[in-house]
């Protein structure tokens, strides 16, 4: 069986992120990735918070090439029937991006591979402790001193480990692709609030443009926002998304979980859990990606040094920050003042912080 100093399991930013570090300091460190990042993955817009990260990552000059779209601000009519925006004219960190996931995903992973770090094409069913270390149950099985659980909202590896998961919400996403046209009347991030959910739309570097409404599951099911029909009706019935998606052919209804989640504890003797494995946010505060490059920046030095606070007070940080900017953002739009999903997120067990 193979031995390793590290195994990160999960090659979304967070884990090949991780990787990336670990091999440039020099650590015997695998990745576990099943996928070859060849279908569309969720979460393309990136605020232009992500710059620094990326410089830092020393992977700016890749993320170049890649030939991302430059988003120059984001509109909403949130609160209001009034669409306002805010550019990113004067942000210090220049402009934000829309970026093919799966590419982005795999620039970091590949950047990871020419440090140094393995990549290992499998998906990992369990992880069991042994003698100074776990054992990695996979099609590529493995021995590593410590862990990274970098698997997203699922966060299965460290529940494996006995952590809990604490569910925030049951937001949804049930999104269709659309081709961008030259006279689009929403040409930037455009969100939308409705009596059950919100609207989002965005354009995307091939060509294409993202339209997705976010909703409970339950009122999602009601709606059946899963088929053609109950998405087209739902976007008609919305003042500024309805225009966008009018007479206009597109795809199947791709239906995912946004569910917010905190992992407690978020590290343990030898593990520990990153990105969207350790605290998943509602998509609505577009820092997801950004997040996850964070505890990145803080996971190697916990792995290596084997001091687990500093990297817990910093997700602490990040979830007390997503808290406050969750109330704020939600507590902006009064107009539906007893509808189910407004209602859902006045509670403050909705807040993750
Ligand atoms: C609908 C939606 C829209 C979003 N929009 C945005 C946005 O616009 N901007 C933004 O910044 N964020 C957005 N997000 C959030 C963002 O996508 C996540 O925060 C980000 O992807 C977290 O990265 P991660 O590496 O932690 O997890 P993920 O990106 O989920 O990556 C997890 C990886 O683990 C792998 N994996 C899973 N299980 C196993 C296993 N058992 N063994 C091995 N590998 C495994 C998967 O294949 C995947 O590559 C959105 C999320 C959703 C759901």
């Amino acid at each position: 069986m193979r031995s390793l100093d590290v195994a990160v399991i999960g090659g979304g930013p967070a884990g090949a992120a991780i990787a990336l570090r670990l091999a440039r300091r020099g650590v015997d460190v695998a990745l576990y990735e099943p996928s070859a990042y060849d279908q569309v993955r969720m979460g393309e817009t990136l605020p232009p918070s992500i710059n620094p990260l990326l410089r830092e990552l020393r992977i700016w000059l890749d993320f170049v090439a890649l030939g991302a779209l430059v988003s120059h601000g984001t509109a909403a009519a949130w609160g209001g029937d009034e669409v306002t925006a805010r550019s990113f004219l004067f942000c210090p960190y220049g402009n934000g991006w829309h970026v093919e996931r799966a590419r982005f995903d795999r620039m970091i992973s590949k950047a990871a591979e020419k440090s140094g770090a393995t990549l290992l094409p499998a998906r990992v069913r369990r992880v069991r402790r042994a003698v100074g270390g776990f054992d990695i149950d996979a099609e590529i099985p493995a021995r590593a001193a410590a862990i990274v659980d970098a698997t997203g909202r699922a966060a299965r590896i460290s529940r494996g480990l006995g952590a809990r998961h604490i569910r925030s919400d049951k937001l949804v996403c049930a999104a269709r692709m659309f081709p961008q046209r030259a006279d689009e009347l929403l040409r930037d991030t455009f969100v939308e609030a409705v009596e059950h959910g919100w609207w989002y739309t965005a354009p995307l570097p091939d060509g294409q443009r993202i339209v997705a409404c976010f909703t409970d599951a339950p009122i999602a099911a009601r709606m059946e926002l899963g088929t053609p029909e109950g998405w087209a009706a739902a976007a008609a019935a919305a003042e500024h998304i309805g225009p966008v998606t009018a007479g206009r052919a597109t795809g199947p209804v791709r239906v995912v979980s946004a569910a917010a989640h905190r992992l407690h504890p978020c590290a343990g003797p030898g593990w520990l859990a990153a990105g969207d494995a350790a605290l998943a946010m509602d998509p609505l505060s577009s820092g997801g990606v950004t997040s996850a490059l964070r505890m990145a920046k803080a996971a190697d030095d916990a792995l290596l040094t084997g001091r687990r606070s500093p990297y817990a007070q910093l997700v602490e940080g990040l979830a007390v920050d997503y808290a406050r900017q969750y109330s704020e953002s939600y507590g902006w739009e009064t107009r539906f003042p007893s509808a189910d999903f407004w209602l859902a997120r006045r509670m403050p067990s909705a807040r993750c912080g």
